[in-house]
């Protein structure tokens, strides 16, 4: 039913594919400014969370961190409870490791989860040359 149902908007697409996009292209002129509005106030609700669910996210970050906190697990990596930039003190499992290069998991800062959020940040802002 469903594979039906796709093949059927398919076909419906490729017969009416100038039409739709003619549509699609209309409704962009007539509503453009607004579409603009929607698109800027969306970005500045969201654009925070959406950045930070992009580093969070990478597939190289996932990885460089499950090393690291294997490494840790071990014990090959001490990990501080104090956050290398703002210097407070803080319970372990607040504190997180930053890659500069995810290629290298072990080699980390260890900052606070506000000094980390932080960083990455200013980072996607100034696009930092050092790596995420
Ligand atoms: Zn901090
Ligand atoms: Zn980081």
């Amino acid at each position: 039913m469903n594979f039906d149902k796709k093949e059927h908007n398919r076909q419906y697409y490729l017969k009416n594919k100038k039409q739709i996009l003619e549509d699609k292209h209309q409704y962009y002129l007539k509503n453009k400014e607004r579409i603009k509005q929607v698109n800027i106030k969306y970005r500045k609700e969201n654009g925070k969370r959406l950045r930070v669910v992009a580093w969070i996210n990478n597939p190289k970050a996932v990885q460089a961190r499950r090393q690291l906190r294997n490494a840790v697990g071990l014990g090959k990596i001490i990990k501080p409870c104090v956050c290398e930039d703002c210097h407070k003190k803080f319970p372990k499992k607040k504190i997180q490791g930053h890659h500069f290069d995810y290629s290298k998991p072990f080699e980390v800062i260890w900052l606070c989860q506000e000094c980390h959020r932080q960083l990455h940040q200013e980072k996607k802002e100034t696009v930092m040359k050092r790596g995420i």
